[in-house]
């Protein structure tokens, strides 16, 4: 019989986090001051992260030290297995071998929790009493609210509306880890109030629901601001999946050719692909691809220019693929996926062409969701569901052409959680929403492509 999991001891959670600053050729340009445009220095970031995190935003040290007391919580469920989807294979009758890494397995249910560990050890650690943040579907505030319970902090969450109805037993799981849970647009803030102002039935975005969080922090002296994506410091944390899968892959006796993530704000595709990017760097051969829903084209259809990380135009301008900071996605069910921008780094990755990037529409996602389902018996999150379909496509790729490639992708969270979804899907209530062209002309029409 051959083994499907290849599992490290908990003693195996990596020590170190994986910089790519170190390695890239070519670094994005850096983050600018919102009103003045000239590059910013750690000062204008310390009033909403601790300075930890702002020296590894800025850092090229290649190694980066996990502390301990943040390796004692990761070993609750890292390191995560890398599993061999066996009878995924079969269904297709491929000759490629397919892996995930699962990151469902963390108590929060995503691979979220690996950076939320480590945010809220640093701001402890620097004495931030209370941290505010935003959610979208959900896992991002679950995460953030299981360390700020472990670690003694108040955890403020604005959600966005339109997951806050769709989604209200994550918003039960923040609660219970003793968060304080508000539907973003609020009446709680002045950006708030502003949206709803111009659109009363606004569903909310990523975007709205960070000018609500970084307006509470800066107000407000006890609290900072953690974000769960798109950072380098937040795609730094995630490198511990790719590091131990290398580890992994050598107990595979394998090695991908192909590298997939899902990618909202570019974290978990980090995570996975970073360590592999290093490789390939070096010289060696592989593929990797980032995937995105139709419903929020960043990297296929967006342009590389600077933006603002929210729609007030309160966070610092990043070089990045954008749809525009005013773009709002529609209502699809991966809502972790709806975000206007991509991470700088994974941005000039792609601009560099060390990567690559597709975008799928709803029901073939999940029609690859309940395939995955089915054969392997793990329900993906709606945004994992996207890696899951790349990587049936590239297994039938292989099938096609008679290639025994080997495939791995980060399967990001589990779908417990997103079962409305499901319901969508079986009752043959899912639309296959393109983004309309006119409408993504005018929310571009503002950035200047670098
Ligand atoms: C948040 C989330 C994503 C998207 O965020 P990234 O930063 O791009 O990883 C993907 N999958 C799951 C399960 C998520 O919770």
């Amino acid at each position: 019989m051959s083994d499907n999991r290849f599992l490290l001891p908990d003693s195996a959670v990596p020590e170190q986090w994986y910089n790519i600053q170190a390695d890239m050729k070519t670094l994005p340009p850096p983050p600018l001051h919102p009103v003045t445009r000239e590059p910013v220095g750690p000062e204008a970031l310390a009033p909403i992260f601790p300075m930890e995190l702002i020296q590894q935003e800025m850092t090229r040290e290649r190694w980066i030290p996990i502390p301990d007391p943040v390796r004692d919580i990761l070993r609750l469920w890292r390191p995560t297995p890398l599993v061999r989807a066996r009878r995924l294979e079969q269904a297709l009758d491929t000759p490629a071998h397919i892996y995930y890494k699962n990151e469902g397995i963390s108590p929060a249910g995503s691979h979220k929790a690996n950076t939320a560990v480590a945010q809220v050890y640093y701001n402890k650690k620097e004495g931030t009493r209370r941290i505010s943040t935003e959610t979208g579907a959900g896992q991002w505030g679950s995460a953030l609210s299981m360390a700020c319970n472990f670690f003694g902090l108040e955890c403020k969450v604005y959600m966005v509306k339109v997951s806050y109805h769709q989604k209200p037993y994550r918003r039960s799981l923040m609660q219970l880890w003793g968060a304080n849970v508000t539907a973003s647009p609020s009446e709680e803030t002045a950006a708030g109030r502003a949206v709803l102002a111009k659109d009363p039935d606004s569903p909310g975005s990523l975007g709205m629901a960070i000018s609500e969080a970084v307006e509470d922090a800066v107000s407000r002296d006890d609290t900072k601001y953690s974000l769960g994506s798109v950072l380098n410091h937040v795609l730094l944390h995630q490198t511990v999946i790719g590091l131990e899968a290398q580890k992994q892959f050598e107990l595979a006796d394998d090695y991908p050719d192909v590298v997939i993530g899902c990618a909202g704000g570019g974290s978990n595709f980090a995570g996975l692909a970073f360590p592999f990017v290093k490789e390939k760097l070096a010289g060696r051969k592989l593929r990797i691809v980032a995937v995105e829903p139709t419903a929020c084209p960043t990297l296929t259809r967006g342009v590389f220019s600077y933006d603002f990380g929210d729609v007030a135009q309160m966070t610092p301008l990043l070089a990045m693929y954008t749809l525009g900071h005013d773009f709002v996605p529609s209502g699809i069910h991966a809502g972790g996926l709806r975000y206007h921008g991509m991470a700088s780094l994974v941005s000039q990755l792609y601009k560099d062409e060390l990567i690559e990037a597709r975008a799928y529409a709803q029901n073939p996602v999940f029609a690859a969701a309940e395939l995955f389902a089915k054969t392997e018996g793990v329900v993906p999150a709606p945004e994992t569901a996207h890696a899951v379909r790349a990587a049936i496509d590239e297994a039938l790729r292989c099938k096609e052409a008679g290639r025994r490639e080997t495939i791995v992708f980060n399967f990001s969270g589990h779908g417990h959680f997103d079962l409305t979804a499901y319901d969508a899907y079986l009752a043959g209530k899912l639309e296959d929403l393109e983004y309309p062209e006119e409408k993504l002309q005018e929310s571009l029409q503002s950035l200047k492509a670098l």
